[in-house]
């Protein structure tokens, strides 16, 4: 990535960037570029929710919505859904806000229960260990963390997850128990899977009867070009491989809706719904059927979905197109930095010099621009490299994203030009 600067031009950069930081840090600047958050504007967009149900308190069969029941979600809810997940809404769960949560409760379930193809519990088992396509979600690997499953990081592709890696690892370990995938606009660096991908993914050789994708598809209607891309669906793969029971599928409405009153969705095999809802009826009388019904006005069908996402898009399109046109004109030709132009999701992954990224966010947070931790996107949060930057572009307002992306790349020029006068 390194472009070569003689002596003379080094001095003169690096004296540019010291002053540069100098007067960064003097502006005094609390600006935050850290978490996927929706900006309040995105929330704005769903408002109407809090008027709703309007009054009405029975779904289309007549199920009284405040009452107790329905485990499985309502029906007309699921179906809005089905599209958008690519699962059929027989197969389908809605429950709670969170899909983090259900992602958290198959693990403890899989731990706890014997999930459908095992012959154990996985908690009775020596081991277990969890293949993370890297960069990856801090979350996920925060799950394993928390439940003493290993990590083996894979290295990710344009197209996802380096399937050489994966085939190998889970053909020769009967340990490898799951892999943590988010197949459309991947958190953080915009992947998306493609259709070779989905089908080695589907039909691979498993030593674990038991394996399981953990398909994490937060970001399924997250446009950001007129281009929608479309995935392979990875259950109808899994079922046409003849390993039905492979795929766990994840979704949510949080970053459709509201992220902290929106729906969250499971969809699995028959097999592993009817184990995850078995397990579930210990842990509840049933979800809150009101929000779901909510959420069924509101959005109407996979046509009012796409709708609303197309003013989401007005939104963050300007935001991301704002991050690229900064990196481009502070950072473009240094030789210092590379970026992911997403089209879709919420972050775009900056990479600069090896051994650079922590000094990068420690001299950002310092000048008032807080960064997610360099290395949150590998497990147990060591990037080998130091190299991964993750930026979160949603949450600020347009000029303060500009007045934050202008300082990082004040960073990146101090930092990677220090690095090349040592
Ligand atoms: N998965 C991914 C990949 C995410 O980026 C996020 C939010 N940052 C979530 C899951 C969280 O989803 P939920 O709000 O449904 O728990």
């Amino acid at each position: 990535m390194t472009t070569e600067l003689s002596p003379d031009a080094l001095t003169e950069v690096l004296a540019r960037a010291r002053q540069d930081y100098q007067d960064l840090t003097a502006r005094g600047l609390s600006l935050n570029l850290t978490r996927g958050k929706p900006a309040p504007e995105q929330l704005d967009l769903s408002e109407e929710l809090l008027n709703l149900p309007l009054g009405v308190h029975t779904s289309a069969d007549g199920t009284d919505v405040r009452n107790y029941g329905g485990l499985q979600g309502l029906p007309e809810l699921r179906e809005i859904f089905a599209e958008v997940l690519q699962v059929p809404a027989g197969q389908l769960l809605a429950a709670g806000n969170s899909s983090l949560e259900l992602m958290h409760d198959c693990l403890v379930h899989a731990l706890l229960g014997v999930l459908p193809g095992a012959t154990s519990r996985w908690v009775e088992q020596e081991r277990i260990a969890f293949l993370c396509p890297v960069p990856g979600y801090d979350r996920h690997f925060a799950l394993c963390e928390r439940f003493g499953i290993d990590m083996i990081p894979v290295p990710m592709t344009a197209e996802g997850p380096d399937m050489d890696v994966v085939e190998q690892l889970v053909a020769e370990d009967p340990t490898v128990k799951g892999i943590w995938c988010v197949p459309k606009y991947s958190n953080p660096d915009g992947a998306c899977y493609s259709d070779a991908t989905v089908a080695r993914l589907a039909s691979m050789n498993t030593a674990a009867p038991d394996f399981r994708i953990f398909w994490d598809n937060a970001y399924a209607t997250h446009h950001l070009t007129e281009e929608p891309v479309e995935i392979a669906d990875l259950l109808a793969a899994c079922d046409e491989a003849g390993n039905p029971d492979r795929a766990f599928v994840f979704g949510s409405s949080s970053k459709i809706t509201m992220a902290g009153a929106g729906v969250a969705f499971f969809g699995s095999s028959t097999a592993n719904l009817k184990w995850l809802l078995g397990h579930n009826a210990k842990r509840s009388i049933g979800p809150d059927k009101v929000n779901q019904l909510r959420h069924v006005q509101f959005l109407r069908d996979a046509d009012g979905v796409r709708g609303h996402m197309e003013r989401q898009r007005a939104l963050l399109q300007p935001k991301f197109e704002a991050v690229a046109r900064i990196l481009e004109a502070e950072l473009g030709g240094t030789g210092l930095a590379t970026w992911t132009a997403p089209r879709g999701g919420y972050f775009v992954t900056l990479q600069v010099p090896d051994g650079c990224a922590k000094e990068v966010v420690r001299r950002a947070t310092e000048a008032g621009i807080a960064l997610t931790p360099a290395g949150a996107t590998h497990p147990y949060g060591n990037d080998p490299r130091d190299a991964v930057i993750r930026i979160a572009p949603s949450y600020p307002s347009l000029p303060e994203l500009e007045q934050a992306l202008e300082g990082l790349a004040v960073c990146v020029r101090l930092v990677g030009y220090e690095q090349q006068a040592r």
